[in-house]
């Protein structure tokens, strides 16, 4: 069954997480106090209404505890941020998102009961940044404060070889967890695998060695 999702402020970042919920097959609500930014909504959601996210009899009318995760996207206005946030949660939503702007507005909305706080400005600048540094490295997630999983472009030296024949773990302390070329994905690589031009390796490791290794040319 599709989850039932309630997006609070239609702005640029509201509307691609609608978006993308919506094109995925998700029940997605949209909710703004902006007439206009609503009627724009309606491609990209199930439904969409007007509200002011502040007002907690307006949330209750929309039924919003029947939700099972609001996002509540918000930026510039702090304190309706916060004060949507606090009213969500206090109505019974189990899973809130909150985008923040910044530290401190990060700390208050965690402090209020959002579950997950995100800071999309910094995380884009910060990939953005890693991508300059790193232009091997195509995509990366962090999954502890000293391990990532990183997709990094083959290093030209490593065209032809098997994983068995570079030593890949002992050399570089790394796993190679998959195998990318164009469309195909091979997610249990084989030691006698032939890595050929184009392939991308999806690798998990310690911060310092998946540095090392997107160094190489
Ligand atoms: P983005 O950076 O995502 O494009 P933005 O720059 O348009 O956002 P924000 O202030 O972050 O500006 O507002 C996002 C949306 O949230 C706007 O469409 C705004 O109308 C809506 N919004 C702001 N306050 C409330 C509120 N109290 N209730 C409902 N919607 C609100």
């Amino acid at each position: 069954m599709a989850n039932q999702y309630a997006v609070i402020g239609l702005g640029r970042f509201g509307i691609s997480i609608a978006a993308k919920l919506f094109e995925s097959g998700q029940e997605v609500l949209g909710v703004d106090m902006n007439e206009e930014r609503v009627e724009e909504s309606h491609p990209y959601v199930t439904h969409s209404v007007i509200a002011d996210s502040t007002d907690a009899e307006a949330l209750k009318a929309i039924g919003i505890r029947n939700f099972d995760t609001v996002v509540v996207a918000i930026g510039s206005d702090i304190q309706a941020s916060i004060l949507s946030v606090l009213l969500v949660k206090e109505l019974g939503v189990k899973n809130v998102i909150a985008k923040a702007i910044n530290k401190l507005h990060g700390q208050v909305l965690r402090k209020v009961g959002a579950d997950w706080v995100v800071y999309p400005e910094r995380d884009m600048g910060i990939r953005v940044a890693h991508h300059l540094l790193s232009p091997n490295v195509l995509n990366f997630i962090e999954i502890s404060k000293d391990h990532s999983v990183e997709e990094v472009k083959i290093p030209s030296k490593m065209v032809n070889k098997t994983l068995r024949e570079i030593d890949f773990r002992a050399k570089y302390n790394l796993s190679v967890i998959a195998i990318r070329n164009d469309n195909e994905i091979n997610i249990t690589p084989s030691p006698d695998q032939r890595i050929v031009q184009g392939d991308v390796l999806v690798v998990i490791g310690e911060n310092k060695d998946l540095e090392r290794f997107s160094k190489i040319g």
